[in-house]
């Protein structure tokens, strides 16, 4: 059981862009993780985040701002307290987790086209042999629906990929494996929240932005737009929003963002004004 304490704290609520629809990222958070409280040891802090009711203690959460029934998940200095992620902080780390898992699955989906590849380049002959003995049989098939199979498109792309030396499909198939393992890499980094992910994201996704509009030169699909969008969003947000490359302050501003949006310092900086007023 808890009760709001702030209707209008501006640190847990948030506008979306979708019709001005409202998420509140914390609550959210909480509901699905729980609250987080934490008793520290200075006790005008204390005091701003603990409340006596007719049931019991309540102990403020850290990342919503209710309070909580119950003991404190914790205690000790202030120092000490979890730096507990939440409001913009807290949408930053859903978002790259939405990117972290989109790069997850096309990673271990590259790394199934790069076995292909290297499994084709390995049994070349025989696939070509199986293709060809199967287009015998279908070709009077489709003849009777008038489809000319020697010179579909398909059946042509394919053909011609049998007559790829078996050395460029090894590169092909290492090519892969190796974009691959970046964008895997990418995926654990950014679940985690890493610095040095979020550099690598940006670096590796903007150095393969070239060769995704040179394809989409050559073939147009939904798919490859929709990627190509992504990606180009995704450097964008990250370099922004991270402050990558010094952007906006760069890593300090980054730090002090995400302390400063704490709500034990939020609570901290609020009793200094009491006492220096
Ligand atoms: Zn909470």
């Amino acid at each position: 059981m808890h009760y709001r304490a702030v209707p209008d704290d501006r640190h847990g609520t948030f506008i979306g862009r979708h019709g001005g629809m409202k998420i509140d990222w914390d609550r959210r958070h909480c509901a699905r993780r729980g609250h987080v409280t934490y008793a520290p040891d200075d006790s005008r802090l204390r005091l701003r985040l603990h409340a006596q009711t007719a049931v019991g203690d309540a102990w403020r959460c850290l990342r919503c701002g209710d309070f909580v029934l119950g003991e404190p998940h914790g205690s000790g200095p202030a120092a000490e307290a979890p730096l507990v992620p939440r409001g913009k902080v807290l949408r930053d780390l859903f978002i790259l987790r939405f990117l972290a898992i989109e790069r997850a699955v096309r990673g271990v989906f590259i790394v199934l086209v790069a076995v292909a590849v290297w499994k084709f380049s390995n049994s070349q002959d025989a696939v070509r042999r199986l293709f060809n003995e199967y287009l015998d049989v279908l070709r009077p098939v489709f003849r009777h629906f008038h489809y000319d199979l020697d010179n579909s498109p398909v059946v042509g792309t394919i053909q011609k990929t049998f007559g790829y030396k078996h050395s460029t499909l090894v590169l092909v198939a290492a090519l892969l494996l190796a974009y691959a393992l970046i964008e895997l890499v990418e995926a654990v980094g950014l679940w985690y929240a890493k610095r040095w992910a979020e550099y690598l994201t940006v670096v590796a996704t903007a150095a393969f932005l070239p060769l995704e509009i040179y394809e989409l030169t050559e073939h147009v699909s939904g798919l490859k737009i929709a990627t190509l969008i992504l990606n180009i969003l995704a450097v964008l947000y990250i370099a922004i929003a991270k402050r990558l490359f010094g952007l906006r302050g760069g890593r300090k501003a980054f730090e002090e963002e995400r302390r400063s949006a704490s709500l034990l310092e939020v609570e901290e900086s609020a009793g200094l004004e009491v006492t220096a007023g």
